[in-house]
């Protein structure tokens, strides 16, 4: 499953191998934070970390960035877990999580004391912003920053036994206030916090900021590439300065990337958990949302997420990627391996008058015209079949092909039908059934006479239909970069139709042993796979995932 790889990275990768930075190794790592389920944006991460490590003989880990215990939480690791080996990437026997560290972090903290670089501070999280300064104004020296090696041991196991209120002290790193580069103004690196960690217990009471916990962790795994979003470009300094100051083994590397977005879609945690706390989803793998497990039960696979991680590549500088490009890589591989099967989502009824009551006939139809080794399957017809509601017109306008009184029309694979009375509702008007009569001798689809047809319907033998429960989604945004609103909350450019339920819906009866997250062409219809979630032997469910007609271009 090696893939040719050619970016800016694999060329630094290539540049430190000849150079003998790491010796031949290769070693990556994806590193979620468990404060939400993965997205298509962290499956390019994973993408890009794994294929990294797979075309240079090298290794993947997984670990967890959990050191900030407020927002975390079991059930997104249990997710993140399932997300990643579905997606493909194998980290072995390497799964590791930075609260593992906990004690090693303390030791490194310990040493920059001691070392004279680093010093608890008791200003106010708004004092040290103050003290900061900004970008064209230097910084200011904190009160507590020549406190002795001495004090500074003394304080720091004191806030590590819990004798501070959070907020009231801080260790910071003892760098430059008067640094261009505000990341390295004496930056915090250790915090009180008197919460639970969902690993650690309350054997903690202390936790280490990010930007002093990640270059450790990359570290003390051996991490030859270190792989990040853009945004912390401007911390790499930070990232260095640790790695060399307390003069560690491994000197990781980091290498920035363009993180992704999707049209129509929000890829923020905070916000999509607003999505799912506020019910505007129905959780986290609501087909509708961009998350994993959202596309899985959507009905993508592995292999098209892959595909599309693939073909947007990696860049050095942010842009948006159509989500047509998305669907468009699921419609592909589908369109190639989906058997196709006919299913009426809005139906009505047919009664063809001059069939045999008792009578039911098989005809054998292709179960996939793209995949000649998918074979053929057989399909029961009788005297009332359902078609789709739009399949018929009382009044057809010009360019109308399909059923309309007096008018005749193809049913697939099964015989020609004209419709000849159609029978309403006395009060609503609305259609009950149409009648029709068959031409016994244009069995299988074709007229010996010659005689041609204009228009091919779906339809479903009533008495072997299963009826089943059909959702159709949409774009969960309206417009194409909700994240760019600034007059209003992002919730108000949700799509009002981004999910349409239809409840009675006839299929073709094998669709009867369709399995969960089992994968369909409903033929002129779009590509439909078993709801995991919902679906029952005895109520089925179905997501629409994608629709036939292809949006992208390019
Ligand atoms: P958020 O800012 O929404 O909390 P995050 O980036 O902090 O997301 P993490 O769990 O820390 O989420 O991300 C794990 C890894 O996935 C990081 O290396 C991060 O850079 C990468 N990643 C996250 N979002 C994207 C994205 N949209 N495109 C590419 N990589 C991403
Ligand atoms: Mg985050
Ligand atoms: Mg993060």
């Amino acid at each position: 499953k090696k893939e040719k790889i050619s970016n800016f990275i694999q060329d630094i990768i290539d540049k430190d191998t000849e150079e003998n930075r790491y010796g031949k190794r290769v070693h990556t790592r994806f590193p979620p934070e468990p404060n939400g389920y993965l997205h298509i944006g962290h499956a390019k991460s994973i993408c890009l970390n794994y294929g990294i490590a797979v075309y240079n003989n090298g290794k993947f880990n997984l670990r967890f960035d959990d050191t900030n215990p407020s927002k975390e939480e079991v059930e997104y690791v249990e997710s993140i877990i399932e997300d990643v080996k579905w997606l493909g990437a194998d980290w072995e026997d390497r799964l590791y999580y930075a609260s593992d560290y906990f004690d090693r972090f303390y030791e490194c903290a310990v040493q920059l004391i001691k070392m004279g670089k680093a010093y608890v501070c008791d200003l106010s999280p708004e004092e040290i912003r103050e003290y900061r300064g900004t970008l064209t104004e230097p910084g200011k020296n904190s009160p507590y920053r020549d406190r002795s090696v001495e004090e500074n041991l003394d304080l720091f196991t004191r806030m590590k036994n819990g004798e501070f209120e959070e907020g009231s002290k801080v260790l910071r790193a003892k760098i430059d206030m008067a640094s261009p580069n505000l990341n390295m103004r004496d930056p915090v690196i250790y915090r009180i916090m008197k919460v639970e960690h969902h690993r650690t217990g309350n054997k903690w009471c202390i936790y280490p900021m990010y930007d002093f916990a990640h270059p450790l962790s990359d570290s003390f795994e051996g991490i030859t590439h270190s792989i990040c979003t853009l945004e912390f470009e401007d911390h790499r300094p930070l990232y260095n300065w640790f790695l060399e100051t307390l003069d560690l083994e491994c000197k990781s590397r980091q290498i920035e990337f363009a993180r992704l977005n999707l049209t129509h879609t929000v890829m923020s945690k905070r916000k999509l958990l607003r999505l799912v706390k506020e019910g505007y989803v129905n959780g986290w793998d609501d087909p509708r949302m961009p998350t994993i497990s959202g596309l899985r039960r959507r009905g993508y696979t592995p292999s098209s997420i892959r595909e599309f991680c693939s073909r947007i590549g990696v860049a050095k500088n942010n842009s948006m990627v159509d989500i047509a490009l998305l669907e468009h890589c699921i419609r592909e591989e589908l369109n190639a391996k989906a058997k196709r099967v006919m299913a009426v989502l809005d139906p009505l009824k047919v009664v063809i008058d001059n069939y045999p009551e008792d009578l039911v006939e098989e005809f054998e139809v292709t179960n996939n015209p793209e995949d000649p080794e998918a074979g053929k399957r057989k399909v029961p017809f009788s005297k009332v079949v359902y078609i789709e509601r739009d399949d018929f017109c009382e009044n057809p306008p010009k360019k109308y092909f399909r059923l309309a009184p007096g008018r005749e029309v193809r049913l697939m694979g099964a015989y020609f039908i004209k419709c000849t009375d159609v029978v309403k509702d006395e009060n609503t008007g609305e259609i009950l059934e149409v009648h029709c009569t068959y031409d016994p001798e244009s069995r299988g689809g074709n007229s010996p006479d010659g005689r041609k047809v204009r228009g091919t319907i779906h339809w479903v033998s009533e008495k072997h239909a299963v009826e089943a429960e059909v959702r159709l989604y949409d774009h969960l945004f309206s417009v194409p970069d909700p994240d760019s609103y600034k007059d209003g909350d992002f919730t108000d450019l949700i799509n009002p139709d981004s999910l349409k339920v239809l409840k009675s819906c006839k299929l073709e009866p094998g669709l009867k042993d369709a399995k969960p997250g089992d994968m369909f062409q409903f033929i002129r219809l779009g590509y439909f796979c078993v709801d995991r979630v919902d679906s029952t032997e005895d109520a089925p469910v179905f997501n629409r995932t994608v629709s036939l007609k292809d949006t992208w271009s390019k």
